[in-house]
């Protein structure tokens, strides 16, 4: 059994600043951070730290191996990790005023140049019961979902960023929908009735979590862990990733939830995105 994940791969350039810059405006920042994120890396982290064979699928440019020497450390196979000449890496600035209120630029940069045929090798290596993520940081979900349900395989799809087209067109290849609260609400709000998916897993930040079985009915619920937060960022990456790795490794519904709250829940005590995401040893000491 193994994860596969076609996801985005970003560096994340985090400036505070005593204020957003208005237009015209030149700026020096208090602070600078880099570090690695994108919904796909923190997830692809966040299911290897949880014990799961880890494939990461995606593109970035020729430079920042740093990039990838950080996903392998974090136990992530980047074998499926295209390198591609004259294009970026995908890239957020992050602009923090203190006060929590932001302003982000992403550029996506290699994240989006990812074509079909690019993928022959990982999509036909996917076997029955392995398990593919995806999210809409990068081209071709639909490809690879339907490559992976025509094997069998179980299909997790995170709509986030929410985007209604991009969620109708994989839909039928889901297995799993993923969605944070907001996500949710936009996405019953656009799609009246029953939705042509196994499960749904409802994130609702400090409220906790939902799984419903759409097949048998039943809705699990998990509470969040108490904690106070100081950056949720990445939060639903590595409740996701860790959900994914714990249902892998055949966790029934209730245990997965609880260990993905676990690990969301420490993530959010600590600043950055992939970088902040724990390990499983460190998850098992929280919640035992
Ligand atoms: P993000 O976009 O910040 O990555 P999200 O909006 O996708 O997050 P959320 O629903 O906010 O996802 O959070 C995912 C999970 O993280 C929650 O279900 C919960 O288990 C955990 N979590 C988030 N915020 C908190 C918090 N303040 N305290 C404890 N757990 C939290």
């Amino acid at each position: 059994m193994a994860i596969w994940n076609l996801g985005s791969i970003n560096i994340d350039h985090v400036y505070r600043l005593d204020h957003l810059p208005r237009p015209g405006e030149t700026l020096a920042a208090r602070s600078y951070v880099q570090g690695l994120g994108g919904k796909g890396a923190n997830q692809s982290i966040a299911a290897a730290q949880a014990g799961a064979i880890t494939h990461h699928i995606g593109a970035m440019g020729a430079t920042d191996d740093w990039v990838v020497e950080r996903l392998k450390n974090a136990g992530v196979c980047t074998a499926d990790i295209l390198r591609l000449p004259g294009q970026a890496t995908g890239h957020a600035i992050i602009l923090l005023d203190g006060k929590a209120e932001n302003a982000i630029v992403i550029h996506p940069g290699a994240n989006r140049a990812i074509a079909p045929s690019m993928l022959a090798k990982p999509l036909s290596a996917i076997k029955a019961q392995d398990t593919l993520l995806l999210q809409n940081e990068t081209g071709c979900q639909v490809e690879a979902a339907k490559a992976a349900r025509q094997v069998g395989a179980r299909v997790i799809y995170s709509a986030a960023p929410f985007d209604i087209d991009a969620v109708r067109a994989v839909l039928p290849y889901v297995s799993i929908l993923a969605m944070n609260a907001g996500e949710a609400e936009e996405l019953f709000a656009a799609m009246p009735g029953d939705l042509p998916v196994m499960g749904l897993l409802i994130t609702r930040g400090a409220e906790g979590a939902e799984y419903r079985d759409l097949t048998t009915g039943t809705v699990h619920r998990q509470e969040a862990f108490p904690v106070t937060p100081l950056d949720t960022t990445g939060a639903g990456d590595t409740f996701a990733g860790y959900f994914a790795a714990a249902l892998d490794r055949g966790d029934p519904v209730p245990a997965a939830l609880r260990l993905a709250a676990g690990a969301a829940a420490l993530k959010v005590t600590r600043a950055g995105a992939g970088d902040a995401i724990p390990s499983l040893e460190e998850v098992i000491g929280f919640i035992s």
